[in-house]
């Protein structure tokens, strides 16, 4: 499936973010690896891959990507897996449609990589659940019109679905981190927040289960787009490097500058292999534990080193302001901290071969 993303709205700053993202959407891209049931195109996830990559080449906006990916792995996906009919009937036209942002609330001030020491509560009344808590650092807040929550109900961890103009819930728009610029985030503030009974996702307790399984997709795929941002970076420092002179001669001609990019090819084409091997897995309908952590740790890792190098291939030039490049050196550090840190991939990788410190505990990310 090949998109036409030429009137894709121009801009990086948050608004036109918006923009985009209300664009990908009305042209089906939040469809991809969901079956005709569900309103998907009923393809699969080398195709998501693909258009992932595609849509990472053309518009170079981490942000975006971030923004996409937290709609479909923090929401769809986990009411895909775990909604019952009732509830995937009533939310899923509109998530798929864009008419509704969401995301996932997973993240706490006291809890961040340690999914166990979530404190947000959730407390069965007459009247519905009530959740009291914080959550920061939520990609989609300031836009998303739902977000799935988790929180401790009777101690045992569980989701829900928390509307924008639900009682007594605030998400905010206060803050940034200086990374992925167009993705908004802010933090969701329920004090005491009432919500029907029908807003519970999956099973009292399957929450730490939910959020492995988005958090497995989310790594899995998050890079699909921005491989497709790395190919331009590849390709620009090709292209820079034989257009700069120095000494008379193409700057590439230096084996320093040569090897490093051959380095920065054989990260991205590692990274695409990695992407292939977790969507033939999900199409063979077996486990990605442990492939979408090498694939995160890997990935993230590459990027930024990449990034790196391809600053220093461009010299000044690739650190002014305006340039992207300079831009894509913050974006890779915070995906070596979204969807789980690198050191935190180590751990699960490490524990899923059966030593460790993971080994015994759980973590989430
Ligand atoms: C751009 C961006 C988007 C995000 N979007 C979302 C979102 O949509 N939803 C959401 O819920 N969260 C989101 N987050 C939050 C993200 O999930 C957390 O930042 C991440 O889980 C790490 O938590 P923390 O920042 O609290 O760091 P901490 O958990 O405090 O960790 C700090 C450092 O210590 C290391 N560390 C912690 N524990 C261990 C350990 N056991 N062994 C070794 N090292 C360890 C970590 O790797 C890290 O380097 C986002 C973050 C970023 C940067």
């Amino acid at each position: 499936m090949k998109y036409d993303f030429s009137d894709l709205p121009i801009g990086g700053d948050k608004k036109a973010s918006h923009l985009r993202f209300l664009h990908c959407a009305k042209l089906g891209f939040l469809r991809h690896a969901i079956s005709t049931e569900e309103g998907g195109h009923d393809d699969n996830f080398l195709t998501l891959i693909r258009t992932h990559q595609q849509l990472g080449q053309y518009c170079l906006d981490s942000g975006l990507i971030l923004s996409l990916n937290a709609h479909l792995w923090g929401t769809v996906f986990p009411l895909i897996n775990y909604g019952s009919d009732e509830q995937r009937r009533r939310w899923l036209p509109r998530l798929l449609s864009g008419e509704i942002i969401a995301g996932h609330a997973i993240t706490e001030p006291l809890a961040g990589s340690d999914v166990k020491a979530l404190t947000t509560t959730a407390t069965l009344t007459e009247k519905g659940f009530v959740l009291k808590g914080c959550k920061r650092f939520i990609t989609n807040a300031p836009i998303a019109k739902i977000l799935i929550v988790y929180a401790q109900l009777e101690h045992k961890l569980t989701a829900f679905l928390v509307k924008r103009n639900d009682e007594k819930v605030l998400f905010t728009d206060d803050y940034s981190v200086a990374a992925c610029a167009s993705a908004t985030m802010g933090e969701v503030i329920l004090d005491n927040c009432l919500i029907p009974l029908d807003r519970q996702i999956g099973k009292i307790g399957a929450g730490a289960l939910m959020i492995q399984s988005a958090l497995e997709l989310e790594r899995a795929f998050i890079f699909a787009g921005i491989s497709g941002i790395m190919e331009w970076q590849l390709k620009t420092v090709i292209k820079y490097s034989r257009e700069r002179q120095i000494k008379a001669q193409p700057l590439g001609q230096n084996q320093a500058v040569s090897h490093k990019i051959a380095e920065m090819k054989l990260r991205l084409d590692t990274i695409n292999l990695w992407l292939r091997e977790c969507a033939n897995l999900k199409i063979q309908k077996k486990r990605i534990s442990l492939v979408s952590a090498e694939t995160k740790l890997y990935a993230s890792e590459a990027f930024l080193q990449s990034s790196l190098d391809a600053v220093q291939i461009m010299g000044a030039i690739g650190l002014l302001e305006s340039q992207k490049m300079n831009r894509l050196i913050h974006d890779a550090v915070a995906s070596r901290l979204f969807s789980g840190a690198s050191e935190i991939q180590k751990n699960i990788i490490s524990a899923l071969l059966g030593t460790g410190e993971g080994y015994k505990g759980q973590q989430k990310q």
